[in-house]
């Protein structure tokens, strides 16, 4: 499998090739095998009301622990069950998974559940999404599925299909790393949205710049004119946590808040809001 490179000319193929599709076809056999075995689960992050201070949902977060302990990242395993088509079975797992888990959540809290855009743009997807709350018994009203922008050009036809069906159901959608895509904002027209999550990377740097404090600002007031909910994700520093409540951002997540963490550990919800709680309550200035 050669690489051609420019005009008819053949890149030689070399041993540092051949290793790195040798650890590929490696992954891949071990991402089956993990499947089959159920060996990916499921981490949970908080999603705190600024407001309040109230846990209010969690996002459910795939993790990849291989036989040796390693860890190995979603944003690694998603694209290559995309591309071996495993991410139809992958879904059904983990969206069985999380709802089984929140299941025994506070009832007023609810599940955020990442669908990968390849995802979106299968018809069947509504339908094996609201059989599996069936079986398990999950209110639909309580599951917020995300999306990136991306799904919405991959074929937005069937991404319009499977949104509206969802959305039919009482399921609640998010437009997740929202200011990062193509950001087409008639998107927010075109598509039954009830959450923008502002990127990290505007969380990440908007305390230092004039111009990303501004975008952060523009955002909120624009999802409070859509009458969408906003979240800020990414919350590191007391800092940020503070000048977003003084923004009037209605929902934050990050690690100052509480970082993903598996079902056992986490024992309740308890903990992470009493976390939260220690932080200072802000004063609003003027
Ligand atoms: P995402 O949906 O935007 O998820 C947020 C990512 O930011 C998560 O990374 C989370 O652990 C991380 N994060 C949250 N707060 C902080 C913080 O304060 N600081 C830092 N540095 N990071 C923070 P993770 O878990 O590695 O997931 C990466 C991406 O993989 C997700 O981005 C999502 O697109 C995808 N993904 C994760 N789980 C699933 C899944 O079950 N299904 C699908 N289709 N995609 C998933
Ligand atoms: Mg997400
Ligand atoms: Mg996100
Ligand atoms: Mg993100």
């Amino acid at each position: 499998v050669a690489k051609k490179l420019g005009r008819g000319r053949i890149k030689a193929f070399s041993p540092i090739m051949q290793d790195e599709l040798l650890a590929r076809a490696q992954l891949e056999q071990d991402f089956q095998h993990a499947l089959q075995n159920r060996a990916i689960s499921m981490y949970y992050q908080p999603l705190v009301d600024l407001k309040s201070d109230n846990v209010v949902g969690y996002e459910s977060l795939a993790r990849w622990e291989t036989a040796s302990g390693k860890f190995i990242s979603p944003t690694q395993f998603i694209p290559l069950a995309e591309e071996t088509g495993a991410i139809t079975e992958l879904t059904e797992q983990l969206l069985r998974r999380a709802c089984l888990d929140a299941l025994e959540w506070p009832a007023h809290t609810f599940l955020s559940f990442n669908i990968s855009p390849t995802q979106l743009c299968d018809k069947r997807l509504s339908a094996r999404i609201v059989s599996i709350l069936d079986e398990v018994g999950f209110p639909s009203d309580r599951l917020e599925v995300e999306i990136t922008e991306s799904a919405l050009f991959l074929d937005a036809n069937a991404a319009r299909y499977t949104l509206k069906k969802l959305s039919d159901e009482g399921i609640k959608i998010a437009l997740d790393d929202f200011g990062t895509g193509y950001s087409s904002l008639s998107q927010l027209c075109n598509f039954p949205f009830d959450r923008l999550k502002i990127d990290k990377s505007f969380i990440d740097t908007f305390l230092h710049n004039d111009k990303q404090d501004k975008i952060v600002r523009a955002i909120i007031s624009l999802a409070s004119a859509l009458e969408v909910k906003v979240t800020a994700e990414g919350i590191e520093h007391v800092s940020q946590l503070m000048r977003l409540k003084e923004l009037g951002c209605d929902t934050g997540q990050g690690y100052l808040l509480g970082k993903p963490a598996p079902k056992a550990s986490r024992q309740n919800v308890v903990p992470l809001h009493a976390e939260v709680t220690f932080l200072p309550k802000i004063e609003k200035t003027n």
